[in-house]
């Protein structure tokens, strides 16, 4: 018999969504109210996704307080697309990008940046195992860089910038695929974030960009169409067909945000769900957490047994219990509880209590 119970999704991505979001898309899977089709049967040029389209972005404008002088973008490819376009885009011929490098994504896009230019690694935590994010004082920026890459949050190592660097007048670019919307930010000190929506926002195959107009401006025209940001800017992400489905629950993962008061309190929710969970992890030495305190990530919590072989009982009775998703990610092992926006308070409850219980049993 297929369940449809719904287990406590600890997925690192695609990750849980809001269950008022899938109710919603449930009831309107075979006719929007009103249109008479489901929304995967609708041009993208007509009205009824265009106010689709206009509304998610002014949901992001107003959760994120995206300024006036930003635009938002809805692209497809992943943020692992947006490895290639940042260069493409932002980094002349003759100068060099600065990449901090903080882990296995940061790597990536480290990679895709040097086939295309100059990249400094201006500050790298690998030493260390990404177990942390670096200071400002180790950062060797480079004073007239195209601009500096960074990852607010590290997906796989459990790790996330606390505060921004320091980059003076060179525009910040952040991969946040993993924490964007997860609590408020200062998009002014930004030139361009991006991310993946299937953590956070919706489902995979939506791209969130969001950059500052002028950069726009360092798009040459010699780039393939697709790949051009002041083209998918000067088209509002509507060149060619865009994710229709995924820009619609989009929608409405912005409206039930929205709906919770907004990103000031998600934050408050995120803290308490990630405090619980890390105040268990300290109780006693059992269970040991793989990133330095001061860098804790509260999306994404990375933590190790006394030996693999519980580590692999815990995520089989987890799994067992109904906490799905556990695994650490293939790179570096261990156990991933990922617990994203609409993760619920809960399941956190629900997992401190099974590891106090598997710690009695197995500790
Ligand atoms: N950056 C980060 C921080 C990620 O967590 C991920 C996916 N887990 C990616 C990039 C790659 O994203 P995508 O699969 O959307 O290309």
């Amino acid at each position: 018999m297929p369940t449809t119970t719904r287990v406590f999704n600890f997925s690192a991505g695609p990750a849980v969504l809001p269950v008022p979001v899938l109710e919603q898309a449930q009831r309107d899977l075979v006719a929007l109210p009103g249109v008479g089709m489901s929304v995967m049967e609708i041009s993208h040029r007509s009205k009824v996704f265009e106010d689709l389209l206009a509304r998610a972005i002014a949901n992001i404008r107003e959760l994120a307080g995206v300024p006036a002088n930003y635009r938002i973008l809805f692209m497809q490819g992943g943020a692992s697309l947006q490895f290639s376009m940042v260069p493409m885009n932002l980094l002349g011929p003759g100068s060099t990008a600065d990449y901090v490098d903080t882990g296995t994504w940061a790597t990536k896009a480290i990679e895709e940046a040097r086939r295309l230019g100059t990249v400094n690694v201006t500050g790298s935590t690998k030493a260390d195992k990404y177990n942390r994010i670096p200071a400002q004082s180790e950062l060797r920026l480079t004073a007239d860089a195209s601009y500096v890459h960074i990852t607010t949050n590290n997906t796989i190592e459990g790790t996330e910038w606390k505060t921004l660097p320091d980059v003076a007048d060179v525009p910040l670019v952040a991969d946040a695929s993993s924490n964007m919307l997860s609590g408020p930010i200062d998009v002014n000190r930004f030139g361009l974030i991006y991310g993946g929506a299937q953590k956070n926002l919706g489902p995979s195959g939506v791209t969130l960009v969001v950059i500052r107009e002028d950069l726009l401006a360092r798009s040459g025209a010699g780039l393939p169409t697709m790949l051009n940001y002041k083209v998918q800017a000067e088209n509002n992400s509507l060149y060619n067909t865009p994710n229709t489905f995924g820009i619609y629950i989009l929608g409405l993962v912005t409206e039930w945000l929205k709906s919770l008061g907004g990103l000031t309190a998600i934050a408050r929710l995120n803290q308490r769900k990630a405090s619980l969970l890390y105040s268990e992890i300290d109780r006693t030495g059992f269970y040991r957490g793989t990133a330095q305190k001061e860098s804790r990530s509260l999306m994404n919590i990375t933590f190790r047994l006394p030996s693999e072989e519980l580590e692999k009982t815990f995520d089989r009775q987890a799994s067992a219990d109904g906490f799905d998703g556990l695994k650490g990610h293939r790179a570096v092992g261990g156990l991933r509880a990922s617990i994203y926006n609409a993760f619920p308070e809960e399941g956190v409850a629900g997992l401190v209590d099974f590891m106090r219980e598997f710690e009695r049993t197995h500790g």
